[in-house]
Formats: structure tokens, sequence, C-alpha cells
């Protein structure tokens, strides 16, 4: 969507939000407009002047209402900006009727993350969920845009013009139109295929993971929190780690040894962020199902930020979305280095929290102890009578469990003790329910 110009310098952008004054939304204004720019800087335009306009809703068709709308065109004037984003999703009304007033590109903070993601997925899952999202995204907002779309349908041009339309009902445009649209929906269908393709070995790797029943700790947390970093200091993994929004679209996995000799497995994942809308929640599904697949949840809070707060209760909704938020949780406090007096931190407002700098390396065995911890008080407590045939889930339960109780008995080997929630699927089938 938006072209970095390698060779003219940034694209000069213009920010405009309106506010609502929403009381749902913890979320200032300012803070939403200033983690724009960071976005629409990541995306490598520079930012020119913003403009906030009080409403009760945005407006239906110029979202920030007709007067202002004409002022932003009379501002493209003297300003220059060839780029308008706007911080929120716009409808593809109102993406139409700005379309018309402005010369700049009008650009919605849903395009802008899309944009961003489609620059940094690196695997082929993570290129395959930025273009799903992209087309579900433009498949509404095709109305009445004939040409310049087939490019981004992929490619072939103009053999539709003024073919199979019904006479006198489609013009030669509709007629593209609709061959647009159905490419589109043909290629969408396609790689909802290759993603459940990529899905389905991911859940086997996965599998394999269980079978080798290594907890699994996901590192979660808001875009820039300093995830990667900490995933790199603790695992000594070359991860990219960049100060930007959405540096890492694919999760990572390595293996991590505990101060007790535990050892885990810990995922990065792909950064939080307030109004991202709820369809690119779920374009990225895949990918969180890491997160939603975890015994632990390992929440990193940029706690030098003035939106800590906030970042963390958003990335708390959207953990509540995929049905994770009541998982044990560790909040690494990072980039301590950053804050002038550590005893200013309220740590009783996250869960088992600990103070960290990821980037120097400080409070690291602290949060490995607390991450062995809560791993420990995760597990299950179960009694189970494991037939003879199945000595491996015995030798299984010694490996990664708490035995508290083993005995002979006539059809297995009873056992009582305590095992990892990703093993339950294992011993369900022999649990005698008396614990
Ligand atoms: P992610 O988006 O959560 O994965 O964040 P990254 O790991 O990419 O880090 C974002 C930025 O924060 C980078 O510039 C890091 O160097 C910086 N950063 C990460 N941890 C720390 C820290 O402990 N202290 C300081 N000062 N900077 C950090
Ligand atoms: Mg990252």
């Amino acid at each position: 969507m938006i072209d970095t110009g390698a060779q003219r310098g940034p694209e000069l952008a213009y920010l405009v939000a309106v506010d609502t004054d929403n009381e749902e939304n913890i979320w200032s204004i300012e803070d939403s407009l200033s983690e724009l720019g960071a976005l629409a800087r990541t995306a490598g335009a520079q930012v020119v002047g913003t403009m906030v306009q009080r409403l009760a809703h945005p407006d239906a068709l110029t979202y920030v209402g007709k007067g202002r709308a004409q002022e932003l065109s009379d501002l493209e004037k003297t300003l220059g900006f060839e780029l308008v984003i706007f911080d929120d999703e716009l409808t593809p009304v109102q993406q139409k009727t700005l379309e018309n007033m402005l010369n700049a590109r009008v650009v919605d903070r849903t395009a802008l993350i899309l944009d961003i993601f489609a620059q940094h997925a690196r695997t082929r899952e993570g290129r395959l969920q930025v273009e799903l999202a992209q087309l579900e995204y433009r498949l509404p907002r095709l109305l009445g845009r004939g040409t310049e779309l087939s490019r981004q349908a992929g490619g072939s041009r103009g053999t539709a013009a003024g073919a199979g339309g019904a006479i006198g009902v489609r013009g030669p445009g509709e007629t593209k139109l609709e061959i647009d649209r159905r490419r589109i929906r043909g290629r969408i269908s396609e790689l909802r295929e290759d993603i459940e393709e990529v899905r389905l070995q991911r859940l086997i790797h996965r599998q394999q993971r269980v079978a080798q029943a290594i907890p699994i700790v996901a590192v979660v947390g808001y875009t820039n929190a300093g995830k990667s970093t900490l995933f790199n200091t603790l695992t000594s993994a070359d991860v990219l780690a960049e100060n930007k929004l959405f540096a890492t679209l694919d999760p990572v996995t390595r293996h991590l040894i505990l101060p007790g000799n535990q050892e885990v497995l810990l995922t990065d994942t792909v950064g939080f962020i307030q109004k991202l809308p709820t369809r690119l929640i779920a374009a990225f599904r895949a990918t969180l199902e890491e997160v939603i697949e975890a015994d632990i949840l390992l929440e990193v809070v940029d706690i030098s930020h003035e939106n800590a707060i906030e970042q963390s209760e958003t990335v708390n909704d959207v953990l509540k979305e995929l049905h994770a938020a009541d998982k044990p949780r560790v909040t690494a406090l990072n980039k301590i280095d950053l804050v002038g007096d550590p005893d200013d931190i309220d740590s009783s407002l996250y869960p088992n929290a600990v103070a960290v700098s990821a980037l120097r390396g400080t409070g690291l065995e602290a949060l490995g102890e607390m991450i062995g911890t809560v791993l420990a008080a995760s597990m299950r407590s179960v009694q189970v009578v494991i037939p003879f045939n199945k000595g491996e889930l015995v030798e299984l339960f010694h490996r990664r469990g708490h035995v508290e109780r083993e005995e002979h008995q006539a059809d297995g080997t009873l056992l009582t003790g305590r095992i990892p929630r990703s093993l339950n699927g294992y011993y369900a089938p022999y649990s005698t329910n008396q614990v």
C-alpha cells in the first residue's frame, strides 16, 4: 500500500483522528495518534501534521465531517502530503468519498497495519496470512474502482473488457469489476486451503513437542515491548529485534533451560496492538494458536512506556478473545534500565511480575525462577492406572511430572501426582477420577 520510495525519500503523511469521547476506550486520542505516527514511520512515511476532530460518532461519509475534510483538501495544497492516514478503519463509503475529495492517497489504520505486516512477513505461513487479510480487506472496497484493481488481484489485466456482461445492464467497467471480484474470491479460497495445510503441519509439529512433553511458554505482549529481545537474551537466539512495530510476524520457538534445570519451549509471537480489528486477529489465528496451546504465558510489558497499563490491558483483551486470558501468567516488567526510580513501579498491577532488562540481561535469573514456580503450580493433579503395555507413559510421567505415589496393581501401574497440562490428553484415558 505504501511505497517506501527508496530513491525519493519517505512519503509525506498527514494523520487524522476522530475523538468520540467513548468512555470504554482506555486509550486517549493523543496516545492513539502518537502510536499511529509510529506505525506510519515503521511503514516508511514521514508525518507532517495531525488533525483531531471531536465528534459523537465518525461522520458516515467523510469520517471527520465535511468541513474538516474540505480543510484537509486545502492543507494538501500547502503541505504537499501524498498520504492521509486515518486512525480507525474507514468504511468503504468513507474511503470512496474521501478519495474523491482528496488528491492524496487515503489509508486507514487497518491498511497501514496490513502494509507493515506485508513488509515483515518472512515465512510462507506469514505471507499467506497477510495476503488473505489484505484481500479480505479489499473485497468490500472494490465498488466502482475498475481499472487499477486487476493488478492487485493477481496480474492479468484487461482480458474481461466488454465480455460476458448482460446486454444493456453492465458496462465494461462493471463486468471487469465482477471478474476482479471473482478472481479475488478464488484466490481467497485458495489461500484459506493453503493456510489450513500449513496449520496442520504446525499441529503435527506441536504434537511432536507435546510428545516430548516439554511445557510451552508463549511470549506475548504489546508490540515493541521487547519480546524478541527478551526471547533472544533468554535463548541466545538471533531473532530479529528492531525498534519497529511488528518486526516479528512469525512465531519462533526455542529451547530454554530454567534455573531448576527444567526444560521449556519458549515461543516468540507477533505483538498485539490497540484497534487491531478482530478480522486481523482471526487472520493470524494459526500464529496465535501457539498462544492458545501454551502452558503458561510470559507477558512482556515495557514498563518505561507511559502507556504501559493501557498496553497491558489491550494485550489482555486480545488474550480474552483467544480464550487464553486465564492461563497462568508471568509478567516481565521490561526496560527497567530506562526507569529512573524502580521503586515507582507498582508491580502489584501485574501477575507474578519480575523487573528485567532484556537488553542489559538483568533480572533474568529471577524471571526464570518465577517461570519455574508458576509452571509447577500450573500442573494438574491426576491419578491414573497405566496398562503394562504403555510403559512409556509411566516413564514420561517420571520425566515431566511429579510422581507422588506409584504402585503396581493387577491391571497396571497406579500413578498419583502432577503433570503439565499439555499432557492431559495422554493420561485422560487412564484416569481413575479419584483426584
Ligand atoms: P517486540 O516488538 O516486543 O518484539 O520488541 P523488540 O524486542 O523488537 O524490541 C523493541 C525495541 O525495544 C528495540 O529497540 C529493543 O532494543 C528495545 N528494548 C528491548 N528490551 C529493552 C530493554 O530492556 N531496555 C531498553 N532500553 N530497550 C529495550
Ligand atoms: Mg518481536
